[in-house]
């Protein structure tokens, strides 16, 4: 019996214009690419030393002042604190109290988290990875079990799915690019965390944020419904340029498909790469 075999890519010649301009005509499929996981500094641990922290990144991977939205300067300290739902236990003070925090005191604190019963099965946190004042901050929804692992986001199969969409827009986290979920702690089997979870551990998030001082947001998967608080399905969300607002400064947020939902649909690949060209023009790549 033969295996049945996915349908062929259909782009239309626009979209192949791209791909050939850019030199990606190619699938994106991770066993073409190099591992890229070697490559990647893991700011897990650059952020607890001291010279790591807060909003001085590297020289070599620093984004020119004049390249932040206008809105970025002057930010203020402190995001907002999460709103409760009807859904939501009681929130932690830890988790408020990020909102002083520096990177590095930040990062101590979510890896000693208790704020909620995600930290009961985490191996490790996973706070995020990438350069300070990135073109682009992508935004999971939560570490799986091999980011648990790892200890670091968007390892693996799905990890360099992530890596080679970057790719197609010439950016990298080694670069440009700042990689996170909103959750710093694997829910059981992987599960979509739960209101009160994400509630929990959003002022971390936002503080990251803050610190982080992306251009712009790349929402993947059901970590966009997340973020904008919405229901409304993700192509609904998506070719749209959303604002994310944190501590007053509004930062362009985008939408796309979740890296692994591309391992198990690739043609999906022509949206995204669409959503890739959008991310790509508020950045100013
Ligand atoms: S998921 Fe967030 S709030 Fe919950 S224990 Fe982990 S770090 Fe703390």
């Amino acid at each position: 019996m033969t295996t049945p075999q996915p349908p062929a890519l259909q782009y239309s010649a626009l979209q192949l214009a791209w791909l050939q301009e850019l030199g990606i005509e190619k699938p994106w499929l991770p066993s073409e690419q190099p591992p890229a996981s070697k490559e990647i500094a893991v700011v897990i641990k650059q952020v607890r030393t001291p010279a790591a922290t807060d909003t001085v990144p590297p020289a070599a991977v620093m984004q020119p002042a004049a390249r932040l939205p206008s809105a970025n300067k002057n930010r203020s300290p402190a995001p907002a604190p999460v709103s409760s739902t009807s859904e939501q236990t009681k929130v932690d003070t830890q988790p408020l109290a990020a909102a002083a925090m520096d990177m590095h005191a930040l990062a101590e604190t979510i890896s000693a988290c208790q704020a909620c019963g995600l930290c009961r099965e985490r191996q490790q946190a996973v706070i995020g990875e990438g350069v300070m004042q990135p073109a682009i901050m992508v935004i999971g929804q939560a570490p799986d079990d091999l980011e648990d692992r790892a200890g670091k986001p968007f390892v693996d199969r799905s990890g360099l799915m992530l890596d080679n969409m970057l790719m197609a827009i010439k950016s990298s986290r080694t670069q440009n690019v700042y990689v996170s979920n909103i959750v710093k702690c694997r829910p059981p089997g992987n599960r979509n965390p739960k209101p009160a979870e994400l509630a929990s551990c959003k002022p971390y998030l936002l503080r990251q944020i803050e610190l982080v001082r992306p251009f712009s947001i790349l929402a993947v998967g059901r970590a966009a419904q997340s973020l904008l608080e919405t229901d409304q399905p993700l192509d609904q969300l998506r070719q749209k340029t959303h604002t994310f607002e944190v501590a007053g400064q509004k930062i362009p947020l985008i939408v796309t498909s979740h890296p692994v939902n591309l391992l198990n649909h690739p043609s999906e690949k022509a949206a995204v790469w669409q959503d890739l060209q959008l991310v790509k023009t508020v950045s100013g790549l």
